[in-house]
């Protein structure tokens, strides 16, 4: 038995009935992670130590017949914005590179009480900012499926870790896409769950009014009760909802049949690859086989959202990074004379160059003179948008799109170039937007073998829906069952 290919569930039953132990599939988990981490670069910090511990104090509860946790013994991977107590936490970038979490994040706290093993910290682009992980200042990250490629982003690490076997389950962040997008070029499960769903304590912000923590797996079973672990109220962060938490595993038996599925008229863009179309069509083929209905629906502002996006997302990210400054943790420049200098050399030596493309984009966007001309009317356009998803999901269940508009693209083609890069998100960015959930199902591969995504949305707090349509489809297609040769 192939401890590394195990889903959550196996796991957890596998310990519960003794068939193995905690300390061998963390032992497994960290092996595949030493083998592969080298040459894939998908974890900054790898936490041998604290997970054989862990795995130790599992063990001994199965030993002492004590009650177990729903992701009992389970390796998960942590993307690194998220805290984990005591352990580093840099954002991929070098103004954090020393700096130790003195608390859990609310969803680490959650997995620690699930009994779940911490494995390590993923890779990202620095301060989640980028599409391509190639903005770390730790390295690129690899696609596992064809290395000379980029494994998306920002969550990149997050998705390599599950894709390349390393863990069946890990967690990312999701401003404009950060999940989805990784999830679709390396063939693996990636889901936002609705704005207020999730709390972000503990999550190192990016744009407060977009950022939602997520999952990652092979297995959707898995990512329902993923989601239900980290899904509730907490005090600490104030969007997040007080709203019953449904059994999102509940959702996996039921069927799709009647359920009516939108594609998007304005989502036939001209850069949109051939193949990944194609893909998408022959999902809406699948479902409507399983008994769904699909009717093309209308969301005429689609236009307008990536321009949003780009003046909210860096204003917001310009007022959050502002603390970043090096005075009382976080990389300081000794050169400095004087106070001032020294603010400004630990900034300007501490942020990569995408992250001071935003703040300086944001101060811009939010400065006197220029706010209503930019920051206001985003969030009115904003508002748009979101009024179109209001009056789609009037007539549709759910939304079907690519995820992004081609399959993963060569290291180094699009680093040069911001805009283009930016524009590998303009399907899951307005969900963010708008704050419905979205959830990105492997759909095929292209003729060179590379992973294409197909994304879902649902109506707020329809969370379960898209377990629901990820579980129908896939237990169709099996394009969830597929693993690259490393
Ligand atoms: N790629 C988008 C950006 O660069 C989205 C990032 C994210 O979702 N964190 O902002």
């Amino acid at each position: 038995m192939n401890l590394n290919e195990l889903s959550a569930r196996e796991i957890t039953e596998g310990i519960k009935s003794r068939t193995f132990k905690t300390k061998d599939v963390v032992q497994a988990s960290l092996a595949c992670v030493d083998k592969t981490n080298k040459d894939l670069n998908t974890y900054l910090t790898v936490l041998h130590d604290d997970a054989l511990r862990q795995a130790e104090e599992i063990d001994k509860k199965v030993e002492e017949k004590r009650p177990l946790g729903p992701l009992a013994g389970v390796p998960v991977a942590i993307k690194d914005n998220i805290m984990v107590r005591k352990v580093r936490t840099t954002c991929a970038s070098k103004i954090l590179g020393n700096y130790k979490a003195p608390y859990d994040a609310f969803v680490t706290e959650r997995l620690r009480a699930a009994d779940a093993v911490f494995i390590g910290k993923t890779n990202m682009d620095e301060f989640a900012m980028g599409s391509s992980t190639e903005f770390s200042a730790f390295g690129v990250t690899r696609n596992p499926w064809e290395k000379s490629r980029i494994p998306g982003g920002s969550s990149g690490g997050s998705a390599v870790a599950v894709a390349a076997r390393t863990v069946p389950l890990s967690l990312g962040s999701d401003t404009g896409g950060s999940i989805r997008q990784p999830a679709g070029l390396c063939g693996v499960l990636g889901m936002k769950p609705t704005y207020g769903r999730v709390s972000r304590y503990g999550l190192v912000a990016f744009a407060s009014s977009l950022d939602q923590i997520g999952p990652f797996s092979h297995s959707v079973e898995d990512m329902a009760v993923m989601l239900n672990i980290i899904s509730g109220k907490d005090l600490r962060d104030s969007t997040s909802v007080d709203k019953a938490v449904p059994n999102f595993s509940d959702e996996l038996a039921k069927p799709i049949k009647g359920l009516k599925v939108g594609l998007v008229k304005e989502y036939s863009i001209g850069g949109l690859d051939k193949e990944v179309e194609k893909a998408v069509k022959d999902t809406a083929a699948v479902l409507k086989k399983l008994g769904a209905e699909i009717k093309e629906i209308s969301l005429p502002n689609s236009d307008y959202a990536l321009a949003v996006y780009y003046i909210i997302a860096p204003s917001e990210a310009s007022s959050n990074l502002a603390r970043f400054d090096g005075m009382r943790y976080g990389f300081r420049n000794a050169k400095a004379a004087n106070l001032i200098e020294q603010y400004g050399f630990n900034r300007d030596d501490g942020f990569g160059p995408e992250v001071k493309r935003r703040i300086m984009i944001g101060t811009y966007a939010l400065s006197s003179g220029y706010y209503d001309a930019y920051y206001a009317k985003a969030q009115k356009v904003r508002t748009l948008i979101k009024n179109d998803f209001d009056q789609a999901f009037k007539e549709v269940d759910l939304i079907l799109t690519p995820v992004s508009p081609t399959p993963a693209f060569k290291i180094g083609e699009k680093s040069d170039d911001p805009l283009t890069m930016y524009l590998s998100d303009i399907f899951t960015i307005p969900s963010n937007l708008a704050g419905i959930p979205g959830i990105s199902v492997p759909c095929g591969f292209n003729s060179q073998g590379l992973p294409i995504g197909a994304q879902f949305y649902a109506n707020h707090f329809q969370d379960g829906l898209l377990i629901r349509v990820a579980q129908s489809y896939l237990k169709e297609t099996l394009w969830n069952k597929k693993t690259p040769k490393l």
